[in-house]
């Protein structure tokens, strides 16, 4: 029989067995760990995940859409959304590992020369993973405020300042860079750069803070830190004074995956409060025969299916060519906003086994907050789409 997701992303065969394999490899390696690692302290949480993580990277989980001319599987967009969504059904904090790299990728299939195509996806294919590097203590929601610096000397730049929590930044091996060529400027002053080395192979480039989160504590989050670190100038991406363009449509991209992942967590909410409803007796049947059961159930299935067709509509028109910053947006502020009131209803209904660490619903509460929070905060979003729907 067809599955929900199969019928909802109309897969071809191939993409079908991939998800089964990649079904198969979850259950196995990510679902009981992911919860192990996540009551952990962040050094043994990374120790148990990070041979995870390698491992999905060696069978090519990061990198379902290279395309077939560099030597990739060359899936769509959409086939490569719905494997995500079916990933962070197992953990929200590898699904973010995973997609991360697309979100890291950005710069350089948006901006990047052939040559910087090339080596990125040489990397990715053997399992290497990277970092986006916009936000910093003073530049947040405010991206064009940076302070980190690169400097024109001859054939190289040099590059100072602090990024904050960048994602996969403690096990990436690649990282594009947002730094300001002339601050006097604004977002017309940065410019990208792809720097294709883990961080111990460049010098004086670091690891600071390592972030102890609150939910997706599976995926790694960290500073980066640039002292006087000397790039080659064909490092840039695109050319001077490019850079915001580059980072904003990227996220522009990345918001669709960041909507992907939320419903991985919305479905499995979804799918364990409908188990524990029947399986929960009181008044000498399941609770799951109460109207009002059913109803909360209800509303969680059809906010969780209109967020998966909103996902949908933003990677089919990001597929098409067409514009689609308003419908990333949307989508991604939708499946944010369903999975924070997916996973509370499914916290309701599993009573109080629901506040319990030993139940997977209290890790799904904590791992849905960061999703209207990163990629753009959900009131940055409304900010564009409120913007745009004026125009
Ligand atoms: C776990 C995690 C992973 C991350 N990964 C990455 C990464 O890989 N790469 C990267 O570059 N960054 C990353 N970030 C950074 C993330 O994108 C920022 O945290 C986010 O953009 C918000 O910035 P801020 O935290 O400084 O909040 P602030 O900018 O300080 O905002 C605080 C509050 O004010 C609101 N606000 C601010 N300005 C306005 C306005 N004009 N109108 C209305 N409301 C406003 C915000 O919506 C928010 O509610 C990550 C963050 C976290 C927590």
């Amino acid at each position: 029989m067809m599955t929900s997701l199969e019928y909802n992303y109309d897969l071809r065969d191939e993409v079908k067995a991939k998800m089964k394999e990649v079904e198969e490899f979850c259950e196995k390696n990510v679902k009981q760990n992911a919860i192990d690692a996540d009551a952990m302290n962040v050094e043994d949480g990374m120790n148990l995940m990070n041979p995870i993580f390698d491992e999905a990277c060696k069978r090519g989980y990061n990198a379902f859409d290279v395309p077939k001319e560099y030597g990739g599987l060359g899936y769509t967009k959409m086939e490569s959304v719905a494997l995500l969504e079916k990933m962070s059904w197992y953990d929200a904090g590898f699904g973010i590992t995973i997609s991360a790299n697309g979100l890291a990728s950005g710069p350089v299939t948006i901006g990047g020369n052939d040559e910087q195509k090339k080596r990125l996806y040489e990397i990715i294919l053997a399992g290497g993973i990277g970092a986006f590097c916009l936000t910093e203590e003073n530049a947040g929601c405010d991206a064009s405020n940076g302070e980190t610096t690169a400097v024109k000397e001859g054939d190289y730049y040099i590059i100072n300042g602090t990024k904050k929590f960048i994602t996969n930044g403690p096990m990436a091996s690649y990282y594009c860079v947002f730094a300001m060529t002339d601050k006097s400027k604004g977002s017309k002053g940065y410019t990208g750069f792809f720097i294709d080395k883990k961080v111990d192979e460049v010098e004086g480039m670091s690891i600071g803070h390592i972030e102890d989160k609150m939910g997706i504590r599976n995926s790694q989050v960290s500073e980066v830190v640039f002292e006087n670190v000397k790039v080659p100038a064909s490092a840039m991406l695109g050319s001077e004074g490019e850079g915001f363009k580059i980072a904003m449509k990227t996220l522009d991209v990345a918001r669709i995956t960041c909507g992907a992942t939320a419903l991985g967590i919305c479905q499995r909410a979804l799918d364990e409060a409908v188990a524990h409803a029947k399986s929960r007796v009181q008044f000498g049947g399941p609770i799951a025969n109460n109207e009002v059961i059913q109803f909360k159930l209800a509303d969680m299935n059809k906010a969780t299916e209109t967020a998966r067709q909103m996902v949908k509509y933003a990677t089919r028109m990001y597929m098409d060519h067409v514009p689609f910053s308003t419908e990333a947006a949307m989508a991604k502020c939708a499946a944010s906003d369903a999975s924070a009131y997916v996973t509370q209803e499914a916290v309701q209904i599993m009573g109080g086994n629901g506040f319990m660490h030993n139940y997977p619903l209290e890790k799904l509460y904590r791992d849905c907050k960061i999703f209207q929070i990163f990629e753009g905060t959900n009131e940055v979003q409304r900010l564009v789409i409120g913007r745009n729907t004026v125009k």
